[in-house]
């Protein structure tokens, strides 16, 4: 029997008696959180879409951590402590931090000096400069984008290339024929999109089709409890006609889902980074009160299981079987270390969990929904 059956079944036989003894007795019976603690918690590996690729359930990004919040030093450990608990999968992009973000991976990845073929590292292409020539998803840029990463990595190939956003500027043939160039060069293992309608990736895969060139194989969209409808309905028909694995960011919304934004915004959070008033001013307005409303909501339910609204909105995102990685970010060890036992409550999300946070959430997306 698997650990977590043994847990489970122990779990459950534990409440059942402790219901009893308290109706007998009318004292209130020890909580279980001292066996759930005592677990080992076992990292999951899933298919990146219809690849061979596993890749580990959850995965650590750089977005925004990376250079404003976090060191060379403190990336490092962030990462360590990661790869100890099983992550395999490292997101950046050319974009974070004007590539900064990919000099502090590249040298804690030279200091953590793990054997190459134990990890995925990823990059993305879109925003590399200001001129012409250093953005968006050209031939020129996508090749020359990918070279930069690879140098600032200090690793030979990428395992995951992403657009980071579609260009309606260039010919999907154009960049489609870019990445699968990189692919026979042994630059890159996969390519996918981030952010691409249904429509786009469907259109990248027909063109590869007619081609024989090499199609995207994953996206990486948004996707938590506050923003749902790209995952859940409008890729809907994308999986099951060219499986598509997906990498998922921004689990807790930028910190929100830890309901820490309840009353007011915590100084030094991210809402309070200088440089992020566009993304403070998403969740202060009507919109993002009702929001930040939600996550009381959930809150309470996560009081409730004995868990953290962090790990119940994480563990929300991984009981979507189309989710192949749910990307964490942290700007400190304590955080990722809460998150990364997110898996723990993975059992507890029983149809009426999900039902309470359905209430909760109101915010299903519909079955007939349109794109
Ligand atoms: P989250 O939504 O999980 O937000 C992470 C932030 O929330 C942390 O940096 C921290 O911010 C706060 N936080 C996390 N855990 C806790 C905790 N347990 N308690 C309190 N606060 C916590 O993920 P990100 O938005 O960082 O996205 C994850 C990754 O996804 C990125 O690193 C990147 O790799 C990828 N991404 C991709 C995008 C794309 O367009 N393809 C766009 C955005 C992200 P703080 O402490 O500063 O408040």
């Amino acid at each position: 029997m698997a650990e977590t059956d043994l847990f489970l079944a122990e779990y459950g036989s534990r409440a059942l008696e402790s219901q009893r003894m308290e109706k007998q007795t009318g004292r209130i019976a020890p909580r279980l959180d001292s066996i759930r603690k005592a677990l080992p918690v076992e990292m999951e590996y899933r298919h990146l879409g219809r690849s061979g690729l596993e890749v580990s359930a959850l995965s650590f990004g750089s977005w925004v951590t990376f250079d404003n919040q976090l060191d060379v030093g403190k990336a490092e450990e962030c990462m360590a402590l990661a790869y100890e608990h099983g992550v395999n999968f490292f997101d950046n992009a050319e974009a974070y931090a004007a590539g900064e973000s990919e000099r502090i991976m590249g040298q804690a990845l030279k200091k953590l000096n793990w054997s190459r073929d134990s990890y995925c590292v990823s990059s993305k292409v879109f925003w590399g400069g200001k001129k012409p020539t250093q953005r968006r998803l050209h031939r020129k840029h996508v090749f020359d984008a990918c070279h930069a990463a690879l140098q600032r990595l200090q690793v030979d190939y990428l395992d995951l290339y992403f657009c980071h956003r579609p260009d309606p500027r260039t010919p999907i043939e154009e960049t489609v024929r870019a990445m699968h160039h990189l692919i026979q060069q042994g630059k890159v293992m996969y390519w996918g999109t981030s952010e691409w309608s249904a429509v786009q990736i469907m259109e990248a895969h027909a063109v590869a089709g007619v081609h024989h060139l090499t199609p995207p194989t994953m996206e990486q969209p948004q996707y938590n409890m506050l923003t749902r409808d790209r995952v859940e309905a409008e890729y809907r028909h994308v999986y099951r006609s060219v499986g598509l694995g997906t990498t998922i960011w921004s689990p807790l919304a930028s910190g929100i889902l830890t309901n820490k934004y309840a009353e007011g915004i915590p100084s030094g959070s991210r809402l309070d980074l200088e440089g992020f008033e566009w993304l403070r001013d998403r969740f202060t307005d009507e919109e993002g009160k009702r929001k930040i409303e939600k996550t009381r909501k959930v809150a309470a339910i996560a009081a409730e299981l004995g868990t953290t609204s962090a790990k119940l909105a994480i563990a929300w995102c991984l009981k979507n079987p189309n989710v192949s990685t749910v990307i964490l970010g942290a700007s400190r060890t304590s955080q990722l270390e809460e998150n990364l036992g997110a898996l723990e409550v993975l059992p507890m999300l029983t149809d009426e969990v999900m039902e309470n946070l359905e209430a909760a959430l109101d915010n299903k997306p519909a079955d007939e929904m349109e794109f």
